[in-house]
């Protein structure tokens, strides 16, 4: 895998479902509608969207994307920041609560020029395959690229789907 790529730098990607896109800047073209991300959007705020990594079929792995264009927590305002740990709770809550997953990783890189947090679910056949932690999770991102069958594709579109009703049902302001 690319290394811009998995930073969300490049300007080309191929989602899994195999669609190919084309953009100056993932982020700001998933906030556009120029790219579809596969599933769905999940959920849309006032300064965020939640919804499937679209390059790694792993159900349960979201994305938290700023739709201002920036990189860093430091940049955020008031607003932005409220809004985004409460996605991040319900996220974590919704995979939770759906018994989709048990723990997750958080990632934020300011080296991806357009602002997005990883929600990197953990499955026992991650840490049977590679161990755990966070040095481990490009292995496991690759390794899901190259292996994932029709079934496993259907199962990260139906945790996009449950997650979304969750988030339905929810206020997450409150
Ligand atoms: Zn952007």
């Amino acid at each position: 895998m690319n290394d811009n790529n998995f930073a969300g730098n490049s300007k080309t990607s191929v989602d899994f479902l195999g669609n190919v896109w084309n953009y100056d800047c993932m982020g700001c073209a998933i906030l556009r509608g120029d790219m579809k991300i596969p599933g769905g959007i999940i959920y849309e705020g006032k300064y965020t969207i939640l919804g499937a990594d679209p390059e790694i079929p792993i159900p349960g792995f979201l994305i938290v994307n700023v739709k201002r264009h920036i990189n860093s927590f430091s940049e955020l305002n008031k607003e932005e920041r409220i809004e985004i740990g409460n996605v991040i709770s319900y996220a974590e809550k919704a995979l939770k609560e759906l018994n989709f997953v048990k723990e997750v990783t958080l990632v934020q890189e300011e080296r991806s020029k357009h602002f997005h947090i990883w929600i990197f679910p953990n499955y026992s056949w991650m840490t049977e395959k590679f161990g755990k932690g966070i040095t481990y999770l490009r292995a496991i991102s690759g390794y899901a690229q190259k292996n994932a069958n029709k079934d496993d594709i259907k199962e990260v579109l139906y945790v996009v789907e449950k997650t979304r009703e969750y988030f339905k049902k929810h206020n997450i302001n409150e």
